[in-house]
């Protein structure tokens, strides 16, 4: 009996962070996560696994545009097929639904899942193997005072991490210098700083960080401009004396062709929810590697399911940036939905070796959070 995909499962989940998290003038200070985890059922009772991860303003995507899309798009496109045949599905999907890519990602996620799982090996497998057994993990902080940086930072590296994201863009420019050199002097020589703007700054705001941080370099300046201001990244990669990496302004791979003709960024931030899944993140990474970009493998506020789909691309890379990447998002919630953060030791990211991604859900823990169920079949 071929494997055919019967119905699909979409729970809309809302979970608290453990504490609130004060991302950006943009995003403002967060207190919980909300995601759609996708179950793709089979007639061979296999189970694929799938997330979508929109967070309105920073995807065009929400929660309810991701179920609408999933039942009145995807849906008629991939059930009774075989979920194994990616490619096929892909360009499928490629020819009925324009952009979307949270809710194209979780189906991608789950189609690789599904097909690890028939065929008994991790997905990692299915891309061609893992260049390495595991990956180091960064550790987030918010937007603080120089003072209760330190306090954060420290306590990441009590937890072994070596590489820590700076969140900016909140303060006026000349705190947010201030909080760099200090964070610099105290941690610069034991750790990896990378500093992300999440398009909080003017170019010129930009600029004056570049020239007022005095040499007191981040290993990496992260969006620190709107999404489409090539040009406005185009100019600070130029004064910058560290790399400049697109994270909002990649979302498609065309995105990713606009900002290597413009030279806009040196390294892109991968997520595998927000670029529509392994199969077009994978197709990013390695478009810049022919570029000399690198990447980081980064991540929305997600859970163990699009972990471990980044994970399983991320360590499938040769481009990679030699930092930390970010595979700490289930820490930060009060629970996850599934059992990524068994694959947590201190500040590095084991790659699961189980068929498919390796992860399980806890439907118990699935249930108390979800806030909207669909079946579509
Ligand atoms: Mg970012």
């Amino acid at each position: 009996m071929k494997i055919r995909i019967t119905h699909l499962e979409l729970n809309w989940i809302t979970v608290p962070f453990a504490k609130p998290y004060a991302l950006s003038k943009r995003y403002g200070t967060l207190s919980s996560a909300q995601a759609v985890i996708v179950k793709v059922h089979t007639n061979q009772g296999l189970v694929g696994l799938g997330e979508a991860d929109p967070m309105n303003p920073f995807t065009e995507e929400t929660p309810a545009t991701v179920c609408a899309v999933m039942r009145d798009h995807i849906a008629p496109v991939i059930l009774g097929r075989d979920p194994t045949q990616i490619g096929a599905l892909e360009m499928a999907m490629d020819e009925k639904i324009q952009g979307n890519l949270q809710a194209r990602g979780a189906i991608n996620m789950a189609l690789h899942d599904l097909a690890g799982k028939a065929a008994g090996l991790p997905v990692h497998a299915l891309l061609g193997g893992k260049i390495v057994d595991g990956l180091p993990i960064l550790g987030p902080i918010g937007s603080g005072s120089p003072d209760e940086d330190s306090v954060s930072i420290e306590q990441w590296l009590d937890m072994g991490y070596g590489t820590i994201m700076i969140k900016m863009g909140a303060l006026p420019i000349a705190d947010d210098i201030r909080r760099m050199v200090a964070a610099d002097k105290a941690f610069g020589d034991r750790m990896n700083l990378i500093v992300d703007a999440n398009q909080g700054w003017s170019t010129f705001d930009s600029l004056q960080f570049v020239h007022g941080i005095q040499g007191h370099w981040p290993r990496l300046i992260e969006q620190p401009v709107m999404r489409h201001d090539l040009e406005g990244m185009r100019r600070i990669s130029e004064a910058a004396l560290c790399p400049v990496s697109a994270d909002e302004g990649v979302m498609s791979l065309q995105d990713a062709r606009a900002h290597l003709e413009h030279r806009a960024a040196s390294v892109f931030s991968i997520k595998v929810s927000k670029n529509g899944g392994i199969t077009k993140a994978r197709a990013i990474a390695q478009m810049a590697q022919a570029f000399g970009v690198k990447i980081l493998m980064n991540s929305m506020l997600e859970f163990g399911i699009t972990q471990a789909a980044s994970l399983h691309l991320g360590c499938t890379l040769p481009n990679l940036l030699d930092v930390g990447h970010a595979y700490m998002s289930v820490v930060r919630m009060k629970e996850d939905v599934t059992d990524f953060a068994s694959n947590l030791q201190g500040g590095t990211v084991i790659v699961p070796e189980r068929p498919g991604l390796g992860v399980e859900i806890n439907d118990e823990v699935l249930r108390k959070y979800t806030a909207e169920r669909l079946e579509i079949s």
